[in-house]
């Protein structure tokens, strides 16, 4: 049988069959379809302004991993003006996070960007091993969902950065709206879909790979050889969003045009007014000074049930 050909540049071999497209591809046309993908997305909906402090959410992961490398590789070649920087959160979760942020140290040499690592021990007083002694297994990631979205605020505040990206890709956020439609968590369902956040007292945060597939960033990694960190956390029991996460990728198996239909779904829902009224105003934590919509923010609430030995009812 004759040798597949790129059907972009029909020249090469085609190496790979695009898992969004499923178009036949060699190496090169990936690489450009992959990229100019994610550049469209930031210029589209105009992320940065030139001059801008950026961190990167670096996790050591696949996600991270590419995402720094694409950023400054687009940074470069498309003379963005940005300044950026690797940002990472340790947890505390030994034999988990203290090896991916080895992986994180090497990135930060071989992309020479600078690095800050914030702990929760640091900022807590607590690691994850300590909490999930605490609390057992079942709401571990309750608390360190609250307690990662803050220290990696906190981290970008410490960076004085104007923006955090994140490797949030669209497989992602087409699994958060539909767990949202399943809890009926009409708040989330509205902002889950949003590329870039945008509130008065925090730091705006975007997700360039919010049209990328996984398993193209997989694909990625793969063929350009990256150093990242493959092994789920020891703590991963979160068995809602494995639900959604193996229910999506049947139905991509079906369509792959599923991920991207979900999250133009997503983006379709608008509250009525009369429900915009009822939902609850941001202002700013009383202790913490984070923002929050109750008087004490949900990290504080939480710290609060750790320290005083009763965390699950700061669970509620
Ligand atoms: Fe934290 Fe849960 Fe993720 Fe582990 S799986 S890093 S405990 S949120």
């Amino acid at each position: 049988m004759a040798p597949k050909i790129c059907v972009i540049c029909s020249a090469e071999r085609a190496v790979l069959k695009r898992p969004k497209t499923g178009q036949q591809l060699c190496r090169e046309c990936f690489y450009t379809v992959f990229e100019t993908e994610i550049h469209e997305a930031i210029v589209d909906n105009n992320l940065f302004a030139r001059g801008d402090k950026v961190a990167i959410g670096a996790s050591g992961g696949k996600d991270s991993t590419v995402l720094a490398h694409v950023m400054k590789t687009l940074n470069e070649r498309y003379d963005y003006g940005l300044e950026l920087f690797l940002l990472s959160v340790d947890e505390g979760i030994n034999g988990y996070r203290d090896d991916s942020l080895e992986t994180v140290k090497r990135n930060k040499e071989q992309y020479q960007l600078p690095l800050l690592i914030v702990s929760y021990e640091q900022l807590y007083g607590w690691t994850m091993d300590q909490i999930v002694e605490e609390v057992g297994l079942k709401n571990n990631c309750t608390f360190c969902g609250v307690f990662r979205r803050q220290a990696l605020d906190r981290g970008a505040a410490m960076l004085k950065v104007d923006h955090i990206v994140t490797g949030h890709n669209a497989d992602d956020i087409a699994e958060t709206v539909l767990m949202n439609i399943l809890r009926g968590d009409i708040a989330r369902l509205q902002r889950c879909t949003a590329i870039k956040t945008l509130t008065d007292d925090s730091i705006p945060r975007s997700k360039p790979f919010k049209y990328t597939y996984e398993k193209e960033i997989v694909m990625y990694a793969y063929y350009k050889k990256l150093d990242y960190f493959s092994t789920e956390c020891t703590y991963s029991p979160n068995a809602y969003r494995g639900y959604a996460r193996v229910f999506l990728k049947d139905l991509e198996s079906i369509r792959p045009s599923a991920i991207l239909d979900i999250i133009h779904s997503g983006e379709a829902f608008e509250l009525r007014e009369e429900v915009k009224s009822k939902m609850p105003v941001q202002s700013n934590c009383e202790r913490c000074g984070y923002i929050s919509s109750n008087k004490l923010c949900k990290s504080c609430m939480l710290l609060d049930g750790l320290n005083k030995g009763a965390p699950r009812i700061a669970l509620g």
